[in-house]
C-alpha cells in the first residue's frame, strides 16, 4: 500500500483519475476494516486508533501530501479520506463501549464469591495445660483471702536456703541438684523463698500464694529442669495444724471433686515443723485401687507442715508467731487432673498434645 502511495503522488497529473483515488481509499478501507474486526480488547483498539488516525498512517500521509495532486481531484480525495476517518471514528468508539462493558463483566465473573465454598478460620490458641491449673489453684484459694506474690527465680542462697533453715552442710544445696550461676546465687530449687522475702517485708497476718518456675538438675519420665510449684503461706498468731488439715481438705475438693478425701503422713521438711506428706483419694480408681495409685487408693500431691521456728527466727518474727505452708507441683496436679503419664509431654509443645486443652 505505501508502495502504491508514493507511485500515486510522484508523478502528479499523470497517472491520477477519480477512479484510483476511490480504489487507493478503499483498499486502505477494507484493509482496515480487516484489522478492526479482529481486535479483541481495549489494548489492541488503542494501538489500531494510532496506526489507523495517527500521525503515521496511510490516511494521513494522504491528507498531508494532497497538495500534490491535480487539482480537480484534491476534493475527491480530502473528502473520501475525512469521510473514511470519520466513520472509522464511529466504529472504534462503538467497539470500545463494547469492549469496556465484555471486560467489566468478565471481571465480575473472575471477582465472583462463592459463598456456598467452606470458609477459613483462623485456629485460636488457648493456655497452656500448666497456666490453666496454676490459675485454677490460685482461684480455689482466693475465697480463702489469699493474693499472690512473686520472687526472682534467679536467687541469692540466703532467700533459697538460709532463710528457710537448710543449712549449709544439707544435701539439697549438692551441685546435682541445684543450678549455681555463682559462689552465693542460684536458680531458685523451690517457690519458698518467695515465703521468706514476704515476711521480711511485711507483719503478720500475712496470706500469699507463690506460683511460678523452678529448676533442679534433674530429667527423666518425672523430672524436668524447670517446672512450677505453688506455695501457699498463713502466719498469724494463734495458727493450729488444724487449720492447715481444713485448708489442704478445702482446696483437694474443690480440685478433684467434692467425693476427695485427703490423707496425711509425717514427713520431713527443713522449713516447717512438723511436716506432713499429703495424699489425696485415687482419681482413677476414687480408692478402691488401681494401677496408678499402685493398689493403695492413695495419691501424693503436696507436701506441708507448721512453718519452723527457726524460719521465723531468720525473717525476725516474734517468737509467738505460728503460720502453715504447704507446696505442690502444678505439673503433678495437671498431671493426675488430665491423666498425663509423661511430665515431658508439658514441654515438648506439641500442638497436637496442647489443642487437648483449648
Ligand atoms: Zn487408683
Amino acid at each position: 500500500m505505501q508502495k502504491r502511495l508514493l507511485l500515486l503522488f510522484r508523478y502528479p497529473g499523470q497517472q491520477l483519475n477519480s477512479s484510483e483515488i476511490k480504489t487507493f481509499i478503499s483498499d486502505i478501507e477494507i484493509k482496515l476494516r480487516g484489522q478492526l474486526s479482529s481486535i479483541k480488547d481495549i489494548k489492541g483498539l488503542e494501538d489500531f486508533r494510532v496506526q489507523a488516525l495517527g500521525k503515521k498512517s496511510e490516511l494521513y500521509s494522504v491528507l498531508r501530501n494532497i497538495g500534490e495532486l491535480p487539482p480537480e481531484e484534491r476534493k475527491l480525495a480530502g473528502e473520501s479520506v475525512n469521510k473514511l476517518k470519520t466513520i472509522l471514528e464511529q466504529e472504534i468508539s462503538v467497539l470500545e463501549a463494547e469492549l469496556k462493558k465484555k471486560a467489566g463483566a468478565e471481571r465480575l465473573i473472575a471477582d465472583a464469591i462463592d459463598v456456598t465454598m467452606p470458609g477459613e478460620y483462623k485456629r485460636l490458641g488457648a493456655l497452656h495445660p500448666v497456666t490453666q491449673v496454676m490459675e485454677e489453684i490460685v482461684e480455689i484459694f482466693k475465697p480463702l483471702g489469699y493474693s499472690v506474690v512473686h520472687g526472682p527465680e534467679i536467687e541469692h542462697e540466703f532467700f533459697n536456703f538460709d532463710a528457710l533453715n537448710i543449712p549449709a552442710d544439707h544435701p539439697a544445696r549438692d551441685m546435682q541438684d541445684t543450678f549455681y550461676l555463682g559462689a552465693d546465687t542460684v536458680l531458685r530449687t523451690h517457690t519458698s523463698p518467695v515465703q521468706a522475702r514476704t515476711m521480711m517485708q511485711s507483719k503478720p497476718p500475712i496470706r500469699v500464694l507463690s506460683p511460678g518456675k523452678v529448676y533442679r538438675s534433674d530429667y527423666d519420665v518425672t523430672h524436668t529442669p524447670m517446672f512450677h510449684q505453688i506455695e501457699g503461706l498463713y502466719v498469724d498468731e494463734g495458727i493450729k495444724f488444724s487449720h492447715l488439715k481444713g485448708t489442704l481438705l478445702y482446696f483437694a475438693k474443690r480440685m478433684f471433686g467434692q467425693d476427695t478425701s485427703i490423707r496425711l503422713r509425717p514427713s520431713y521438711f527443713s522449713f516447717t515443723e512438723p511436716s506432713a506428706e499429703v495424699d489425696v483419694t485415687c482419681v482413677a480408681c476414687k480408692g478402691k485401687g488401681c494401677r496408678i495409685c499402685k493398689g493403695t487408693g492413695w495419691l501424693e500431691i503436696l507436701g506441708c507442715g507448721m512453718v519452723n521456728p527457726n524460719v521465723f527466727k531468720h525473717v525476725g518474727y516474734p517468737e509467738s508467731t505460728t503460720g502453715f505452708a504447704f507446696g505442690m507441683g502444678i505439673e503433678r496436679i495437671a498431671m493426675l487432673k488430665y491423666k498425663i503419664n509423661d511430665l515431658r509431654l508439658f514441654f515438648e509443645n506439641d500442638a497436637r498434645f496442647l489443642r487437648q486443652f483449648s
